[in-house]
């Protein structure tokens, strides 16, 4: 049949018989040099990827990505469905390319508070398409071929990709974990930078250093005395900060989330990186910003208008509104700033009871809404395979979602390959959860552990 079509007919078909996937068409397209460039060697494998469709195949409960599964605040949803349906008509094409004017000054009167510092809207502030496009920007702005970028373990798993394909070269310095002495539950404040080690991986190579405080996945809340080490060093080597703060209003038990850009000599150098995912629960909407210096956030505002340019209008116009109404409110307790800790914390403290009460021992998180958990009284049920390349947490998760129904995330996952074998034995759990959901999860644990207790 092709045989009998006119040529050009033919090569169309042929084109899209191979854009369709058909074998011997590909065979056809098939290049004597290598397709894929370079930057991408060794970082096509995504943790993300991988356990979400496991998840979603296998899971009853799922409290593995980090998402809530709690509607977003009636305040946020109500100003999207106003854009949508009585907003102006020109919601729906472009707005400026480095951030929607209102979201942009919305969020530079917040930041003036929260660093006590005058803010240019314009230059000051940019918004991304999430925190993740956020810290791209800032790899690919900041970071050339050569350059070292020390990175705190256990760390958000895209750091690392993301300075390899800037050229940079990720150095890894681990939080070591002190437990008390006393048999009390470790907390994520038990896991500390030891500060020589810190100071050992300063050198005039180094460019930046990544902060993520409150730390994904242990929730670690960094402590003043703990930003001035790091801020005394940023200083010293004329090093510049990437600090992630995504979780910034996600701290517990009375503790304060200090922000590294208002400590002394850290502002010019600093680029704070935030999310509407996160402060709005509404991780899909993918409505991110950065926050810091004009002599750093012009850089980044090459790579945004090179690369995506713009963030979806009415996404951003709907979180101005999100934040303005936060900025009337601002301390007080209607505020969500406030409300959602208070209800995270509650949920913080329900998933460490049920945890602890079936063995599955709980780093009690001072900030996000993770939480590690060491599940060495469960892994007789999961036998350890020598010699796999596989390291025994994800072995662990991936047997835990298909024959309990359970999904979380291996630690292991947070840490450089040549540090993941040390830490195998912890689970992270996300507890940004309805109450029900937690329930069905406590439910599965202890059943579990029953089982194993009568076998
Ligand atoms: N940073 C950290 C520490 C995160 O946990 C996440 C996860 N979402 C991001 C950045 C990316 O955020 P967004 O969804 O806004 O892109
Ligand atoms: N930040 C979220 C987490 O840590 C989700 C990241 C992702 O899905 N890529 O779970």
């Amino acid at each position: 049949m092709l045989r009998r079509t006119a040529p050009f007919l033919r090569h169309f078909l042929l084109e899209r018989n191979s854009s369709a996937g058909h074998s011997s068409c590909s065979r056809e397209a098939k290049m004597s040099r290598p397709v894929q460039a370079r930057r991408l060697e060794g970082i096509d494998k995504n943790i993300w990827v991988e356990f979400v469709k496991l998840a979603t195949t296998y899971s009853k409960v799922n409290l593995g990505q980090g998402f809530p599964d709690f509607p977003a605040p009636d305040f946020l949803t109500e100003a999207l469905m106003r854009v949508v349906s009585g907003g102006s008509h020109m919601l729906h094409q472009y707005t400026r390319a480095f951030g929607h004017p209102p979201l942009v000054k919305a969020l530079a009167q917040l930041f003036e508070k929260l660093l006590g510092r005058d803010l240019d809207p314009m230059t000051n502030v940019m918004v991304t398409v999430g925190a993740y496009q956020a810290l791209f920007c800032c790899f690919q702005a900041l970071v050339d071929e050569g350059d070292e970028v020390i990175i705190i373990e256990p760390f958000f798993d895209c750091y690392e990709p993301m300075v390899k394909m800037a050229g940079g070269t990720p150095v890894f310095v681990p939080l070591r974990p002190n437990p008390p002495k006393d048999g009390k539950l470790m907390s994520s404040a038990d896991w500390q930078l030891d500060p020589t080690e810190l100071a050992s991986k300063f050198s005039e190579r180094t460019k930046a250093i990544v902060l993520n405080s409150p730390n994904n996945p242990l929730g670690k809340v960094f402590s003043r005395e703990e930003l001035g080490l790091i801020a005394e060093l940023c200083v010293k080597h004329d090093v510049l900060c990437i600090s992630d703060e995504v979780y910034e209003w996600l701290v517990y038990d009375g503790k304060q989330h200090i922000r590294i850009a208002s400590l002394q000599g850290m502002w010019d150098r600093t680029v704070i990186v935030g999310s509407a995912g996160k402060t709005f629960s509404a991780t899909g909407w993918k409505v991110g910003w950065v926050v810091g210096p004009d002599r750093l956030l012009q850089h980044l505002r090459t790579v945004h208008q090179n690369s995506v340019y713009h963030c979806a209008t009415i996404a951003q116009e709907a979180v101005a509104q999100g934040f303005q109404r936060e900025l009337t409110l601002y301390g007080k307790p209607e505020s969500y700033f406030v409300q959602l800790p208070k209800e995270l914390q509650r949920k913080r403290d329900w998933l460490i009871q049920s945890l602890n009460a079936v063995g599955m021992k709980p780093i009690i998180p001072e900030g996000t809404y993770f939480l590690v958990a060491d599940i060495s009284p469960f892994k007789s049920d999961v036998p350890d395979v020598p010699n796999s390349d596989e390291p025994y947490d994800y072995r662990f998760v991936k047997w835990m979602v298909k024959n309990k129904g359970l999904a979380a995330i291996p630690l292991s996952a947070f840490y450089s390959e040549a540090h993941k074998n040390n830490y195998t034995n912890f689970i992270r759990f996300c507890f940004a959860k309805e109450d029900t959901t937690l329930k069905a999860a406590n439910d599965i644990l202890q059943k579990w552990k029953q089982e194993k207790t009568s076998s």
